[in-house]
């Protein structure tokens, strides 16, 4: 498995850049809505962790994802105008930079503040990276593990992390997660996890839940 750090060891940038017109003005009132939504300080030219205890699980979930995209988005952002400069642009200097610096890193919910959605999202980027697709710059580096064994492991740490009781799942013949509390999946006691249109053409012999849908349907 491998990580992306991204700006984690950026000292700084190298030299002045060409950046979209309005660019600069976008990054300091992202940064700062993070800075103050979550009461971070900055010191010695880093961000404070603190344990966010001033906002709702929902508010720092929810910064956090956008920050944390954000990041990924302006790293690549970064490298796309080093490589071909924006028309029209303005120069971003290495002090332009110096002040967003503290700011590139990510968010780290703990577990116990993961709200529903959270959870999703995060099982969703695992689940993606097991399929060796790389997701939010993590790679698998291993073959990629088949939808059922994938839907297995998020199905093992469920236990300590599905609290608010997604039961998340692959269905039949699917490749992405689907939540049985939400109705996405149903449960068939010969197939397992599968969805109401599958289910409809179930090959397997004397499937119940077939008969089921199929009695409904008349
Ligand atoms: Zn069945």
């Amino acid at each position: 498995m491998a990580y992306n750090p991204f700006f984690d060891f950026t000292a700084g940038l190298a030299k002045t850049m060409k950046v979209p017109v309005g660019t600069k003005a976008d990054i300091v009132k992202h940064i700062k809505t993070v800075e103050s939504t979550l009461k971070i300080e900055r010191e010695n030219n880093h961000w404070e962790r603190n344990g966010y205890s001033t906002v709702s699980d929902e508010v720092l979930c929810e910064i956090a994802e956008e920050h944390n995209t954000w990041v990924i988005w302006f790293y690549n952002r970064l490298e796309a105008w080093a490589e071909k400069p924006p028309k029209p642009f303005e120069k971003m200097t290495k002090k332009d930079f110096k002040y967003y610096l503290p700011a590139l890193v990510r968010v780290i919910v703990p577990p116990e503040r993961w709200t529903r959605d959270y959870y999703r999202k995060r099982m969703e980027v695992l689940y993606e990276v097991m399929r060796s697709r790389e997701c939010e710059g993590i790679t698998f580096d291993e073959k990629a593990l088949t939808t059922k064994q994938a839907s297995q492991v998020i199905n093992l740490f469920s236990e300590f992390l599905d609290v608010h009781d997604l039961r998340l799942a692959v269905p039949k013949d699917c490749d992405y997660l689907a939540s049985l509390s939400e109705g996405e999946y149903e449960w068939c006691e010969r197939c397992g996890a599968i969805t109401y249109e599958h289910s409809l053409e179930c090959r397997k012999h004397g499937c119940p839940l077939k008969k089921e849908h199929a009695e409904e349907e008349r």
